[in-house]
């Protein structure tokens, strides 16, 4: 361990994407910055398309602009979505359009990969960010600065340390934060498919037998798959081969889009709702699956993470001279400011969850007929797209 400790403004904990665009926000602003993180893995050699995939709405569009990243991703590599259908599981239909939200599109839907590849050049330009390519593994918080010691040796000091490091997030053990995690019992499974028949730029969605699947519109004639599958029925789901899979998918999705050509091999992750007493203590905040984890059917996580960043960077760019960044008013602020949207999409994806997880037939004419409902009341369609969007 070095005896002089490096001195940083900010040191960010974690380099999922969530990290990388907090590290790479706070060193464009000016601010000395550590991030502790490993590189862009980049494809597979031969992988056509990554199977990590997001739909990302327009506040995280807004904030990658604003960072010069967006600009920077292949356009080629990004599917609009212009238009969604959602499935219950008694034959009601939701439809969304852009046309009718009068948005541009939706969403976009992105490839990991892409947006750390664009990610990891930015920030390799950035004069005011240290990259260490380690794991943070001690840390201590004083009055006046705040010290991270990382497994390969170096110590760190600085104003404001940032947990982004995931859903299990050793930084949010370290300051003291409760977290309560139900589990859903379930696994998303991500794959990618070439479809028989075209996607037209059309996102769908099928709650069926307490499973929701989802196709996403990926460039040209290929799809990607999110499947929230009880945890028993994905194991078989993974376990199969390319051509068994797709057949499966095939098969729950109605042959909606024709024959189907798994591309990238199935990968599961297990699904949970987790949330925390607290996003802030002195001198430290959490931002992205850190600070809360939601059910994937509404592809909101990660877009809701970016918000921590774009929210953490504004408080920090408006804050008074006299404070430094760990000061705990500043980061009460930060916790305000992003308190209501988390809790509505904790609310809103765990509710559905629920909804469609209710057996029996009345419970299914219920939300069927909910849906129905909505279907026909053009303003809620619009209150649900402009809530969605972000
Ligand atoms: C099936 C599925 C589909 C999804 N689809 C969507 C979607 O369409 N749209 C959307 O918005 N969201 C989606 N999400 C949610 C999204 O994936 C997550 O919200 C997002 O990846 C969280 O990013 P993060 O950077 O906060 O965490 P992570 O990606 O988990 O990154 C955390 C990083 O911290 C590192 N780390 C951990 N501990 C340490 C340490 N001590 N020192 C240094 N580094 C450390 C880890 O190695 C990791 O790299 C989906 C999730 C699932 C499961």
């Amino acid at each position: 361990m070095t005896s002089h400790p490096l001195k940083f403004h900010a040191v960010v904990v974690g380099g999922g994407l969530v990290g990388k665009t907090a590290a790479l926000a706070f060193a464009q602003s000016g601010l000395r910055t550590a991030l502790i993180a490993s590189r862009a893995a980049g494809l597979p050699p031969g992988a056509a398309f990554d199977s990590r995939i997001y739909a990302l709405s327009s506040s995280s569009q807004t904030l990658l602009e604003r960072l010069r990243v967006w600009q920077a991703l292949d356009r080629a590599r990004l599917g609009p979505v212009f238009d969604m259908r959602v499935f219950g599981d008694a034959h009601a239909e939701l439809h969304f359009s852009a046309f009718q939200a009068s948005v541009p599109q939706l969403a976009w839907i992105v490839e990991s990969s892409l947006i750390e590849q664009s990610l990891d050049t930015a920030l390799r330009f950035q004069p005011s960010l240290s990259w260490f390519e380690s794991r943070a593994q001690g840390m201590t918080v004083e009055a006046d600065a705040a010290h991270v010691a990382l497994a390969s040796g170096e110590m760190l000091e600085t104003d404001l340390i940032v947990g982004a490091d995931g859903a299990h997030s050793w930084v949010r053990a370290q300051m003291g934060a409760k977290m309560t995690r139900r589990d859903y019992r379930q696994t998303g499974i991500v794959a990618n498919f070439k479809t028989q028949r075209p996607h037209g730029e059309t996102a769908y969605q099928w709650f069926r037998d307490s499973e929701i699947i989802a196709l996403l519109p990926l460039p040209g004639d290929h799809v990607s798959l999110v499947w929230s599958a009880r945890t028993e029925h994905a194991d078989e789901l993974v376990a199969l081969d390319p051509a068994q899979l797709a057949a499966q998918v095939e098969t729950a999705t109605q042959n909606m889009l024709g024959t189907l050509d798994c591309v990238t091999p199935a990968q599961g992750f297990p699904l949970g709702l987790q949330t925390v007493d607290k996003l802030v203590a002195p001198r430290v905040a959490l931002v992205g699956d850190a600070a809360h984890l939601i059910h994937p059917l509404a592809g909101q996580g990660m877009n809701l993470g970016l918000r921590d960043v774009a929210a953490l960077a504004d408080v920090i760019a408006n804050k008074e001279s006299f404070r430094d960044l760990g000061d705990p008013i500043l980061l009460r602020r930060y916790e305000r400011a992003r308190r209501e949207d988390i809790q509505k999409l904790m609310f809103a994806t765990d509710g559905l969850q629920r909804l469609f997880s209710v057996p029996g037939t009345l419970a299914r004419a219920v939300r069927n007929t909910g849906m129905a409902f909505v279907g026909a009341q053009p303003l809620v369609k619009r209150w649900l797209v402009s809530a969605a969007l972000g």
